[in-house]
Parts: structure tokens; sequence; C-alpha cells
């Protein structure tokens, strides 16, 4: 990985992208898919300098990770059997009907990549959401090239990582160039990349500002690009009466749990817990505050990221109407993030939306509410998120159709009984979610569907069998599944 260039060397970079993904672009999805098994075997074989580095640079613990390592490579393997075997590219063939007025063409549809990626990772999954993360797998995966924007946060880390997946380049004989990370001097170095008129997209996972800016600057080139950005979002858990009832020591432990997991540094974070306020709700409280207080302070990813949440928390303690629950170990070092909770009425939290904000790291806000109109009112005035659960006794589910409608409309992932943190990869997954959870809420970062971000389709109308893509060609010569006239089916056109 290249050291901190000036932005008048980062130019050779994207070149040399871009004439990798011309002849990358030739390459089938099986040749793809065998580069992303052996990026998968590179990082695997990584052993204890990629996890001392990692801990190193960002305070976070051996255990946690070494899954997050393991889940990298599963994600990297997932994807490349994703594209081989389940149509994630869908491929479609409506062959011609010459005899029909007017005659029908031939013309079949499969999906090649945008072209140069560049991908800016997050720091607080320093492996999965970053250098060889799920942006830089699904990008290329669609058959595009990568220039993956190095975090300040974690440079070690980001080297080791490309070296990786350079590696695995070099090993398969993939075109040089076709993945680069480089370190550039704070925000211009990233802002040129994405301005850059050879980079067809932008991959963002982070905070809500750097997002929003690498997104206003990509619409405003001569020719605009997309980018997919997911950010920051402070996934609402709304709790309702009978559930409240029946399991209000259960649910304020698993709460506690989940809300201070990783310090709190986790997108899915439950940020906002909306609660009724009735005669059960000091249960829950009570047990919320025990649970908290015995989570001791630690540090948090980086300095900054520590003084963001400092600053942000303190802001919000002090709106109006607001009263701590429980904050821990108010003397605790200002690199360190200590678990907060405080309440508030629903009444205060309609009127002031800084309320709505996220704070990022172990700070929970929870809104108490005196009726289901309120509880609808609260969800209604969320922006978007990435996630939004219910936690309910099935049988009063139907008396809040609306509540439940409304946490739909305003999420990617919509939980019952449970808690977001952890975000599963799979087919199924949605995390993204309308703004600003994401700048585009019809797309996934994480599962395999996250490869269509990067890919374009095309038609190739009565176009000669030869010269026809494989996935194409009437003999199937991958053997993948394709619609063909209307059916699904892994046969040859006779
Ligand atoms: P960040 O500060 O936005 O940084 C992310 C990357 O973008 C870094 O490489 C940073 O460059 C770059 N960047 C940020 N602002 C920029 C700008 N104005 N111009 C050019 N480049 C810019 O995010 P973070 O602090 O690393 O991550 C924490 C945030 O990410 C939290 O809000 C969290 O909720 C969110 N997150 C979201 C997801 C998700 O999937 N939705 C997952 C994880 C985290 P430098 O390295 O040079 O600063």
């Amino acid at each position: 990985m290249s050291e901190n260039i000036p932005i008048q060397e980062i130019d050779p970079y994207v070149q040399r992208a871009q004439e990798a993904f011309l002849n990358f672009r030739q390459l089938t999805i099986k040749q793809r898919a065998v580069l992303m098994h052996a990026v998968a075997d590179e990082i695997e074989a990584l052993g204890a300098e990629l996890i001392s580095a990692a801990q190193s640079e960002t305070n976070l613990p051996e255990a946690r990770l070494t899954g997050e390592k393991a889940r990298t490579v599963y994600q990297w393997r997932c994807y490349a059997d994703a594209l081989v075997h389940s149509n994630v590219l869908p491929v479609q063939i409506d062959t011609a009907i010459p005899d029909r007025t007017p005659p029908k063409p031939d013309i079949r549809k499969a999906y090649t990549g945008l072209g140069v990626v560049v991908v800016f990772g997050a720091s607080n999954f320093p492996f999965a959401f970053s250098t060889a993360g799920g942006d830089t797998a699904s990008a290329i995966a669609a058959g595009c090239a990568v220039i993956f924007k190095a975090h300040s946060g974690h440079p070690k880390t980001s080297a080791i990582m490309a070296n990786a997946i350079e590696h695995a380049v070099e090993k398969t004989g993939m075109p040089s160039g076709l993945f680069a990370a480089i370190a550039t001097h704070g925000a211009t170095g990233g802002q040129y990349l994405v301005k850059h008129p050879l980079v067809k997209a932008v991959g963002f996972t982070g905070s809500l500002y750097g997002g929003r800016t690498l997104f206003d600057l990509a619409s405003q080139r001569p020719e605009p690009i997309p980018v997919f950005a997911e950010m920051g979002s402070v996934n609402p858990v709304f709790l309702l009466p009978e559930r409240l009832a029946t399991r209000a020591e259960e649910v304020a432990t698993q709460y506690a749990g989940s809300l201070t997991l990783g310090v709190g540094q986790f997108c899915t974070n439950p940020g906002i817990f909306v609660a009724p306020n009735n005669a059960e709700l000091p249960r829950f409280l009570d047990t919320l505050k025990t649970q908290i207080e015995q989570v001791a302070p630690a540090a948090m990813l980086h300095p900054g990221i520590a003084a963001s949440y400092h600053k942000n928390k303190t802001d919000l303690l002090a709106q109006a109407g607001i009263d701590i629950l429980v904050a821990v170990d108010e003397t605790t070092p200002q690199t360190h993030g200590n678990a907060t909770v405080a309440t508030v009425s629903a009444q205060e939290f309609l009127a002031n939306p800084k309320l709505s904000e996220e704070v990022f790291g172990p700070f929970g806000l929870v809104v108490t509410y005196d009726t289901p109109t309120e509880a609808l009112a609260v969800a209604n005035q969320l922006e978007g998120q990435l996630t939004a659960t219910v936690l309910a006794e099935p049988t009063e589910l139907e008396h809040h159709r609306e509540l439940i409608a409304a946490l739909a409309d305003k999420s990617g992932r919509l939980l019952f009984n449970g808690f977001p943190t952890g975000v599963e990869v799979c087919g199924s997954m949605q995390h993204g979610g309308p703004y600003p959870a994401a700048t585009d809420s019809r797309f996934t970062s994480v599962g395999p569907d996250a490869i269509k971000r990067f890919a374009r389709p095309i038609s190739y109308q009565n176009w000669p069998d030869e010269l026809l893509p494989d996935e194409l060609k009437n003999t199937n010569p991958l053997g993948i599944w394709r619609t063909v006239n209307g059916k699904l089916t892994q046969t040859q056109i006779d």
C-alpha cells in the first residue's frame, strides 16, 4: 500500500485501475470467483501480525477481531459462490420470433462492471467494512477495479489486508492494478478520487457527514456517479406495554448488552429506546441502570471518535427535558467511552429534532410515551434507519399495526423481539435503509445482493452468438441459471 501520497501522485493509480478494469471485464464470472476465493485464502492465512496491528490501531479485543476476520473471509467466499450459483446478476434471454408482426428480435441481457470504484471504509470494522471488506468484495465480484482510500484510523491493518488482495491478484494472474489501497492526506485526496473522471462509482461506510459530502461531490461532477453510502443510524427499539409487563427485567438486561457491545461502536447500535410510561416502567429502568453500571468504560476506536462521543453526548444531555438515568464513571479518561443512558418524554422528544441524532458510542436515550398515538408520532418523526425493532407479546401486535407500518417505512431491517447489533451475511439481509441511513435504500451493503450496486445491465440485440459474453451464449458454457423466454433454466438454447 502506498504511504500518504500527495494528490498529484494519485492519477497513475487510477489509470492503472482503469487499464486493469478493461482486461478484467473480459473475464467470466467463474474467473472472478477464482480470484475472490484466492483473496479469501490469503486473508485466512494472515496470522498474529494482522490481529495485533488491528488491536493496536483500534483498541478492539482479539476475540472480536478474530471473529471479524472470519466474517471477512466468509464474505469473499459467499459473494463468489453467489455470483456463480445464485443468479445474483440475473441473466435474461428472450429469443427471436421472426414470424411475429412486427418480428420480435433476439434480446439478451447480462451485467457488466461499472468501471473503477473508489471505496471508503469505516473505522469500527477494520476488516469487514474496510480494505478487504464487503464493498471491495462486491465491487470486484461485479467486475470492477477498486481503489481503496485507506482509513486514517488503521493504516497498518489496511496495508496488511491490501497486500493479501494484491498477492491473490498476482497468484491468479489477474491484471495488476485491479486493486490498490492508497493513503492520502486528509479529506482532499479522497475527494479528488471521487471527482476523478475515470472513477465510475463510490462505496462508502462511515459517518453521515462524510457520506453526504462525497455524495454531493459526486452529484456535482460533469458526469455524476452513484455513491452507495451506508451511514449512521439510531436504530430505534419500540417496547409495547404487554412485553414490558411480562419481561421488564429481561428486556432491560438485553438492551444494556446490545447498547454497550463493542463500546457502542456499531452502526446498528440501538441508540433510542421507546417505552411506555406506565407503572411497570420503573422495573425496566431500575434493571437497565444496574446493568449499565456494571459496564466498565473502555478505550474507543481512536481519540477522535472518543472526543466526538463526549461532545455529542454532552450536547444532547444539555437539551431541555433530558434526565440522566445512569452515567458510568464520569472521571473516565477522554479516550474511553463511559456508558450513559438518559430519559426524555415523547413530548419533549417530538419538540426537538436534535434528540434523534446519532451519538456514536455507548449512549442510549429512553423516550417514554403516554399513549400509542404518541409512540406512533415518535416513529413518524424519525429519519431513515438501518434497523427498527418491535418488542411485543404476539397478542398485542394487532393493536399497533400503524406503528409497525410506520417503522417498516423508515427502516431497512425490521426486527421482532431481538436486538439489532448483529448483521448476518446472507442473501436475505438488507443492510441499508431510507436516507440518511443510506444514500440509496434500494440496495444493501451486506449480503451477495451488495454486488448489484456496482454492475449495470446491458442488452445485446440480434448479436452473433460467438460474440456474446459467455453468460449469454446459446450453449450456456458457464452452466448458470438463466431466465430464457420467462423460465428459469440451466439448459442450453437449441
Ligand atoms: P468517517 O469519519 O466518515 O470516515 C470514513 C472514511 O471516509 C474515512 O476514510 C475518512 O477519511 C473518509 N471521509 C470522511 N469524511 C470525508 C470527507 N469529508 N471527505 C473525504 N473523505 C472523508 O467514519 P468513521 O468515523 O470511520 O466510522 C464511524 C461511523 O460509521 C459511525 O457513524 C457509524 O454509525 C458508521 N458506520 C456505518 C456502517 C453501515 O454499514 N451503515 C458500518 C460501520 C460504521 P479519513 O480516514 O482520512 O478520516
